[in-house]
């Protein structure tokens, strides 16, 4: 017997929709996308639930006459293309026809719209593929509203996920499109409550002190270049080397207008950032490309959140070389005194491209710049690297002290050793029988702390803040958190909720008392979000692991402590005990061999 059948259009369609609309925010973008095709310049979204109830999106747009509010719900219905011909010279987002079709066969959907010339407007409703349509009085524009988002769809319903994390993945569809188009005025209302009221701007720099706050602003940089032979330009605004987030949700690619999500130009920003920001940081920009239609496809993605470029590699320089140009502008600006020329590596070098990346100066006083630094093309041999140690010279110095005699056995080898002393406040220089060994205090104290810590968390010795410490956070960043607060309790961290957007932590391990708590909590938010596809099981192991080592890093002596003889012997004697001992937590080394026999070669007694 004939086992294919066709499946009823309705149920083909849910099916079909799913690929579309997968959350919330898919949809809020095609409302949205719909909303600036109609040439909207203010569009109000409301949403209660994460979305999941209700998405309201309101345009002062074209509105739709009662043949086009007929035919918009029904798939492959579209007024912006005729043949695939015309997708090289698309100006609009939309193309396919699919959206409200999509959207209609897994929720409740009612449009107002109203044509400017049209004497009244018209009342349409869709659901399980009947469609309605009537006399209403309204405003010029669309007034589109959907409830009940995947009700005939249980199982995928059950996917969706929280309040508040549905709600931040519609803020970031928002402030895309507000990226998109500073010229639009954009509000966000989010369970009765405005959140986002952005009136037009000229500029993404005004536009970033819309989206984010004044401070971040201030931290932002205008960027912008054209390569005029690829057809391509790019401008916008990224963060400085001072300013950084915990999680990519301040990163906002915009190809022709269009949010895009393509992993090469994440990668390529995060270059341009490269030993600039500190690992695991991540920048915030709002980057809007603009590039010949026909170099790129943007009919790849079923929710059209990638594209392809003809030209990936070009696309991917221009970044990169655009945002190491701006940071080093920035730097320069900074500079007090000149020691050196920045020499730019091949990668970062461009011949062709009317970017040019102007090598500039450093000065090597500035904090800031000795991150910079260490872009600079590292020497590669132990040796050569240690060659520019001169103990004469006064800007050097090794702390040494009288008791540097004593000798206890060293690290792997158990050789007997000598603590020569603290090099630059920040390297323990030991002699051993075969060569210098450094050790780097940061790193190795990491080590110990992080092991230290994973062993005995259990009855790790906490202690109640005198001053308990307030830490400041969207509503949507302590929600996100709230359920997850046994993880800093495991760490001995006890934090609450203190009020809608605040925490507060009443109690830390010792070895923390000090320690400004802030950056681990809005650490964790971050790894919180960028982890949110992951299991339970693993997100907390991960966290469990990325939270000792941030612990111990926040606990550790710096780079800069100095540290008494004692201190070092006790810091060789427990890094001696500690597994792992030879990088820290995030895989640095903690120590460094300076062969005797190459010291000896250096100097032409050995061959
Ligand atoms: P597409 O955008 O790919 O054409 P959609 O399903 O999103 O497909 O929309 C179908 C059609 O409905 C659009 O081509 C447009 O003519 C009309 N439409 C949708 N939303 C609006 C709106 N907000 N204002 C005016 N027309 C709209
Ligand atoms: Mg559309």
């Amino acid at each position: 017997m004939a086992k294919i059948k066709h499946l009823p259009l309705h149920e083909a369609q849910k099916i079909a929709a799913g690929q579309v609309v997968e959350r919330p925010a898919n949809v809020v973008k095609e409302l949205l996308e719909n909303a600036i095709d109609a040439g909207g310049s203010h569009i109000s979204i409301s949403i209660e639930d994460g979305g999941k109830q209700l998405i309201r999106v309101v345009d002062n747009g074209s509105g739709m006459d009662r043949e086009d509010a007929k035919l918009c719900f029904e798939k492959h219905a579209t007024s912006k293309i005729s043949t695939v011909d015309d997708l090289p010279s698309l100006t609009t987002f939309g193309f396919r026809g699919e959206a409200l079709a999509s959207i209609a066969a897994v929720s409740k959907v009612s449009l107002l719209t109203k044509e400017q010339s049209a004497t009244e407007g018209l009342r349409v409703t869709a659901q399980e593929g009947a469609i309605q349509i009537e006399p209403a009085g309204c405003p010029q524009g669309t007034d589109v509203t959907i409830r009940d988002l995947f009700y005939n769809m249980p199982a995928r319903a059950k996917f969706l996920k929280k309040r508040e994390t549905e709600t931040r993945h519609i803020i970031h569809a928002v402030q895309a499109i507000a990226f998109a188009y500073p010229h639009l005025h954009v509000q966000l209302f989010v369970d009765s409550k405005q959140l986002i009221n952005c009136p037009p701007q000229d500029t993404m720099l005004q536009r970033c002190a819309q989206m984010w706050d004044a401070t971040t602003a201030k931290h932002m940089l205008a960027i912008e270049a054209t390569r005029s032979d690829k057809g391509i330009s790019l401008c916008g605004a990224i963060s400085n080397h001072q300013w950084f987030r915990y999680d990519r949700s301040g990163i906002f690619f915009l190809v022709n207008n269009r949010w895009v999500t393509n992993i090469q130009l994440g990668r390529s920003l995060l270059k341009g950032y490269n030993n600039v920001i500190p690992h695991g940081r991540y920048p915030m920009a709002a980057i809007s490309i603009m590039i010949n239609p026909a170099l790129i496809d943007v009919n790849t993605h079923p929710r059209k959140e990638e594209i392809i470029f003809a030209h990936p590699r070009t696309m991917e320089q221009l970044i990169q070389e655009t945002i190491r140009k701006a940071l080093e502008q920035h730097l320069s600006k900074q500079i007090k005194k000149e020691v050196s020329l920045y020499q730019p590596t091949s990668s970062t070098r461009s011949s062709s491209s009317s970017v040019s990346f102007t090598p500039a100066s450093f000065a090597s006083v500035e904090k800031d710049i000795a991150l910079f630094k260490a872009t600079l093309p590292t020497t590669a041999t132990a040796p050569k690297a240690f060659a520019s140690f001169d103990p004469a010279s006064q800007s050097t110095s090794v702390t040494q002290e009288v008791e540097k005699t004593k000798t206890i056995p060293i690290i792997d080898t158990m050789q007997a050793h000598t603590v020569i002393g603290q090099f630059a406040k920040t390297y323990i220089i030991i002699e051993q029988e075969d060569g210098l060994f450094l050790i780097d205090q940061h790193a190795a104290h990491e080590r110990i702390l992080y092991e230290q810590f994973s062993q005995q968390f259990q009855n790790m010795p906490t202690i109640n803040l005198m001053f308990p410490q307030m830490i400041r956070c969207s509503p949507q960043d302590l929600a996100l958190l709230e359920s997850h607060l046994e993880l800093f309790k495991e760490h001995g961290i006890t934090i609450e909720p203190f009020s809608k957007d605040q925490l507060i932590i009443q109690s830390t391990p010792v070895h923390l008392k000090n320690a400004p708590l802030q950056e681990i909590v809005h650490q964790v938010i971050g790894w919180l979000k960028e982890l949110s596809n992951v299991d339970q099981e693993q997100l907390h192991k991960t966290i469990h692991d990325k939270l000792r080592a941030q612990m111990a890093c926040k606990a550790a002596v710096k780079a800069g402590d100095q540290l008494t003889q004692t201190q070092m012997h006790e810091l060789i004697k427990d890094l001696h005990i500690t597994p792992n001992r030879f990088s820290c937590p995030h895989g640095r080394p903690t120590g460094w061999m300076l062969p005797l026999y190459d010291i000896e070669k250096k100097f032409r007694r050995k061959t």
